[in-house]
C-alpha cells in the first residue's frame, strides 16, 4: 500500500510573528526602524552613500536577533511538522523559525546571519552572530555587506515560494501588513480549496477567501495549529466556479 501523502501547509510570515520575541516591526514605535530612515539603511543608494551606517544598523539587528528566543507561534508551527508537510515562506531576516525547529524555511528577503560580497553577490558566507565591519572583504577583495534584500533589489527564492503556495492545502498568513511587494502577492496564489487564515494585530486588508484572526500571533497561531492537528478546518471548503 502506498503511503498517504501529508497535506501541505504553507505559512507566509512577516515581522509581526517575531514581535513578541522582542524584534520590532516596521510599524512599532520606539524601535530601531524609527531611529533610522529606511532609505538610508535598506536601499543600495543608502549603502553607496554611507556603508558604515548601514553596517551599524544591521550589526545591531543581528545582535538583537541573536539575543531573542522563538515564541509560542514559531514553536507551534514546528509542532505542526509531525503531521503535515510544512513549508514556511518568510519575509523575516531573523532565524527564529529555524531555531524553533522548522526544517523547511524559505527566506525571501535574506538572512541577518549571512554576509555577501558587494560586487559578487553569489559569494555568500555564514557569519553567525558576528558584526560586519568596514574592511571585511570577500575573497575577491571587495567589501562584505549583509545578505539582505534591500528595497529595489531582486527578491530571493520567489519561484519556489510561488510553487509551494499554489500547492497549499492549508495556508496561514501571519504578522505581515501585506504591503511589501512582490512578497505580498503570494497571498493571492493559494488554491480556492485551501483553508486560508490571516493573523495580524491590525488588519487593514482582507484578502479574498481568508478567515480573519485579529490578535497576537502567540495566541492565534497555536489555536489554529490545534484546529488543524484535530483534522478540522477554520472555514468551509471553497471550490472554484
Ligand atoms: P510590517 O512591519 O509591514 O507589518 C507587521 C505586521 O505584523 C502588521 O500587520 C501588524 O499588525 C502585525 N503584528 C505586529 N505585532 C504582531 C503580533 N504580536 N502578532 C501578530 N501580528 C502582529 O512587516 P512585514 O509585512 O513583514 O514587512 C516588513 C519588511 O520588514 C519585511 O520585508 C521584513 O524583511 C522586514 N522586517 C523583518 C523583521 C524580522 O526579520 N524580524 C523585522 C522588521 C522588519
Amino acid at each position: 500500500m502506498g503511503q498517504v501523502e501529508k497535506t501541505k501547509v504553507v505559512v507566509l510570515s512577516g515581522a509581526g510573528i517575531s514581535a513578541e520575541s522582542g524584534l520590532g516591526t516596521f510599524r512599532d514605535s520606539g524601535g530601531l526602524w524609527e531611529k533610522y530612515d529606511l532609505r538610508t539603511v535598506a536601499t543600495p543608494e543608502g549603502w553607496a552613500r554611507n556603508p558604515e551606517l548601514v553596517l551599524e544598523f544591521y550589526n545591531a539587528r543581528r545582535q538583537q536577533a541573536a539575543a531573542a528566543e522563538p515564541n509560542l507561534a514559531h514553536r507551534a508551527l514546528a509542532r505542526l511538522q509531525e503531521h503535515f508537510e510544512v513549508v514556511i515562506v518568510t519575509q523575516n531576516v531573523d532565524d527564529l523559525h529555524e531555531r524553533a525547529g522548522s526544517t523547511q524555511v524559505i527566506h525571501l528577503h535574506g538572512k541577518l546571519r549571512e554576509a555577501k560580497s558587494s560586487v559578487e553577490p553569489i559569494e555568500v558566507r555564514d557569519i553567525g552572530d558576528r558584526d560586519i565591519l568596514i574592511g571585511d572583504l570577500c575573497k575577491h577583495g571587495s567589501q562584505l555587506r549583509p545578505n539582505i534584500v534591500w528595497f529595489g533589489e531582486m527578491i530571493e527564492n520567489f519561484d519556489l515560494a510561488k510553487k509551494h503556495v499554489r500547492e497549499a492545502g492549508h495556508f496561514l498568513v501571519v504578522g505581515t501588513s501585506l504591503q511589501v511587494f512582490p512578497a505580498a502577492g503570494l497571498a493571492t496564489l493559494s488554491p480556492n480549496t485551501a483553508d486560508k487564515v490571516l493573523v495580524a494585530l491590525d488588519i487593514d486588508l482582507e484578502p479574498r477567501g481568508f478567515s480573519i484572526r485579529e490578535g497576537k500571533a502567540t495566541q492565534e497561531v497555536p489555536a489554529i495549529i490545534d484546529t488543524w492537528l484535530a483534522g478540522k478546518r477554520l472555514s468551509g471548503p471553497r471550490y472554484s466556479v
